[in-house]
């Protein structure tokens, strides 16, 4: 049983680690090179004193020290992005679709380098890079349809020589603060759309890995057709965002990362009167119904709860086992057996289907909750705890059935390849069940039934849903974002969200005699 990455790649080419292994990333901490933050078209060093290193989840080699940037750095790139919107905003909106169109070149061009980048810095393995870079890929060919999403509305007479008509006009400078488990695709569902509809824009990364957004910058950097300040990079951590939210030049702000996050975003940058997307946590529940194809629900459920060891908004980390006790012991039985055979390792070795956690902390921390959850009487039905390779931060897949199905491990985020096993009676009570929790990013269900999959899609609370599909990850064109505590904000990324969000809307009511 192999694991089925987020979405393959659409192309293959041979890579080897060698393509991107530069003197700079075998570095050790002592030699390792420092970061620098991209402001007005050129790469200056942070005032930051504090560094923190990035590494290779896999081997813990240091790749990068990247500087806690802090508030001049932020008001420099802010500053930058201020100057250069006028003149972007004057660009025609197909010259900008054009630039796009080469920036989605530049990427694609790349793909197998950012690809192999993301696996040695986030670890997941390249298969799901792969998938990652293909996503981002994807959003900037949405974002080229800008010219026909800018069109706005008009209204003739609505008045004696009164004429009403609508504008859509950039918003002004933005922001995107992301998350360490998508560093490729998850700044490519902002920075398109927002230079697209004529913003400038600053990023920044997880501190965790930044090397991929630093990467898509650097092309981005070779672009004539982006001017110098349309797009900045700055790398960093809390004291880097904390300035973003309350600068007061910063018009709009996107972020995708943790609830607690994601809510002191929401709250702070609303403070100073910004528009905000902010994208939270999940606990994605999958329903197995009695009637499921077998096939579908194993690959779905191992693919869903342990690909990218689970670091991903979309995992499946609750099995809803539907049915009759017995049905439901053989589906824990051959769940649990399934996923002892996948193989943990380093994300470069084609064999491998559960990467190392980004961290060793991070592995502390998840074991910390399956002990949590152990002796609050839950059977560990399979345990991953053994070994711990790859620098400590590996951990293989676990199962685990809670006497208390109200308890943290069935009902907060783990993020890491923890599989909790709930049971009910039927649909009607596993839906009630799944909407009782806080979080609604997603949730699916595997059914043979039309009946059964239209009540779920009917009555589940989630912004994105799956029938018989364990990772729902909508395609660009369409929105992404969850309901409840794991969005704050009524715009989502990506689809027609992205213009809205974007851009302002402005009437002009005309009268001429
Ligand atoms: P995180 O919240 O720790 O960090 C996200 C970003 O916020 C980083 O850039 C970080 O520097 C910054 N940050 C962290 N704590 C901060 C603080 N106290 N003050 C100011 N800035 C702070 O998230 P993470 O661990 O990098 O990412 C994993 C989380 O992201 C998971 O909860 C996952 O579910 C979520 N996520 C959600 C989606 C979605 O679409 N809803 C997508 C991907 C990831």
């Amino acid at each position: 049983m192999t694991i089925e990455p987020q979405r393959s790649a659409t192309e293959g080419e041979a890579n080897t680690v060698q393509q991107i292994t530069t003197s700079s990333t075998r570095a050790s901490d002592a030699t390792a090179r420092v970061l620098t933050n991209y402001i007005g078209g050129e790469w200056i060093p942070s005032s930051a004193l504090a560094t923190a290193p990035t590494r290779n989840p896999a081997t813990r080699e240091t790749l990068a020290l990247v500087p806690l940037s802090g508030q001049s750095d932020v008001a420099a790139a802010v500053h930058a992005a201020a100057d250069a919107a006028e003149e972007w905003r004057a660009t025609s909106p197909l010259a900008r679709a054009r630039a796009l169109f080469v920036l989605r070149d530049r990427l694609a061009a790349h793909r197998h380098e950012l690809s192999l980048l993301v696996t040695r810095n986030m670890g997941k393995t390249l298969e799901d890079a792969r998938g990652e870079v293909e996503r981002g890929i994807e959003s900037v060919e949405h974002a080229c349809a800008v010219a026909t999403r800018l069109k706005g509305q008009n209204l003739e007479g609505v008045a004696r020589d009164v004429d009403v008509e609508l504008f859509r006009q950039p918003v002004g400078v933005v922001a995107a603060i992301t998350p360490f488990n998508f560093p490729a695709m998850i700044p490519l569902w902002f920075l398109p759309y927002a230079i697209a509809c004529g913003n400038t824009f600053i990023l920044k990364p997880s501190e965790r890995d930044p090397l991929p957004g630093e990467r898509i910058v650097e092309l981005i950097g070779s672009i004539d057709a982006i001017p110098a300040g349309v797009v900045n990079l700055v790398q960093g951590g809390h004291d880097a965002v904390n300035a973003l939210l309350d600068e007061p030049l910063v018009d709009a702000i996107s972020f995708v990362g943790s609830a607690r996050t994601a809510r002191h975003v929401y709250r702070r940058a609303s403070e100073s009167g910004k528009r905000v997307q902010a994208l939270g946590g999940a606990k994605n529940a999958m329903v197995l119904m009695p009637d499921a194809d077998p096939e579908l629900v194993l690959k779905g459920v191992l693919g869903s709860a342990f690909g990218a060891a689970g670091q991903r908004c979309l995992a499946g980390s609750v099995a809803v086992l539907v049915g009759e006790l017995e049905q439901q012991d053989l589906l824990r039985n051959r769940i649990a057996e399934t996923a002892a055979q996948l193989r943990t390792g380093d994300g470069t070795d084609q064999a491998t289907d559960v990467c190392p956690l980004i961290a060793p902390e991070d592995r502390l921390r998840v074991e910390a909750e399956i002990e949590r959850a152990e002796a609050e009487g839950a059977t560990i039905v399979l345990d991953g705890r053994q070994g711990g390779g790859a620098g400590g931060a590996e951990l293989a897949p676990t199962v685990i059935e809670p006497r208390d199905i109200e308890s943290a491990i069935a009902r907060e985020e783990i993020f890491g390849p923890v599989l909790t096993l709930v049971r009910q009676p039927d649909l009607a009570s596993a839906i009630a069940w799944i909407n009782r929790g806080r979080y609604g990013n997603a949730s699916s269900i595997f059914t043979s039934s039309g009946d059964a999959a239209r009540q779920f899609r009917w009555g589940i609370q989630a912004g994105m849903v799956g029938v018989n599909i364990g990772v729902a990850a909508p395609v660009a064109w369409f929105p992404f974002a969850g309901w409840k505590s794991s969005f704050d904000g009524d715009l989502h990324a990506n689809g027609d969200d992205a213009f809205e969000f974007y851009t302002r809307k402005k009437v002009v009511t005309t009268r001429w005699r």
